[in-house]
């Protein structure tokens, strides 16, 4: 069984029932939810002329393998009407792959732990919510730490 943290984004449509909606595909086709963190709303990074988003964090328990994974999330992806216009902008529900157990993966379709997550307060306040000690692989650094080192400062508020 791998220990996944997943980051779930939408600034698309009904942003809270996509979310709920999402977490139901994961657990029916991923495996199990062993936390979440709350939702959050923030200011939307890299494409910054765009709605706000609803953000959380997971943390799943999964037999599928790395690549298993993001195919299963990028189905839910489809089925909840993610049209891919152009990276970064806006869209129904975004899932991404933060930490699958410590593995370090370097492939064309998959990168893990994610490039650009210890750059995003985004993903890192959420994920600091469920694991604040936990040293995010390849670096030293805990969630927490990499969260006060993150050069970030759009806007994430805790709504629910
Ligand atoms: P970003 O990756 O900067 O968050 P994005 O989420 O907007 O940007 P997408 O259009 O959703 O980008 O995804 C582009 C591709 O990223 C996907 O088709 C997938 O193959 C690839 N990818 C690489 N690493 C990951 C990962 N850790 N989690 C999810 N997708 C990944
Ligand atoms: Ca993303
Ligand atoms: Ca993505």
């Amino acid at each position: 069984m791998a220990v996944v943290y997943l980051s779930l984004g939408s600034n698309e449509g009904d942003r809270q029932v996509t979310i709920q909606k999402a977490l139901v595909g994961i657990e029916a086709a991923c495996g199990r939810i062993a936390a979440q963190s709350s939702i959050y709303e923030t200011a939307a990074w890299g494409l910054e002329e765009q709605p706000n988003f609803l953000n959380m964090a997971v943390k799943i328990e999964t037999t599928l393998t790395p690549i298993a994974l993001l195919d299963a999330l990028q189905q839910i992806e489809a089925e909840l009407h993610r049209q891919r216009v152009v990276r970064w902008g806006q869209r129904t529900i975004d899932i991404d792959i933060i930490l699958y157990d410590s593995e370090l993966i370097e492939m064309p379709r998959l990168q893990v732990p994610h490039p650009r997550a210890r750059l995003r307060r985004f993903v890192l306040v959420p994920m600091a919510e469920i694991a604040p000690e936990m040293i995010f692989p390849g670096t030293n650094e805990s969630i927490a730490e990499m969260l006060e080192h993150c050069p970030d400062n759009l806007a994430v508020h805790k709504i629910a």
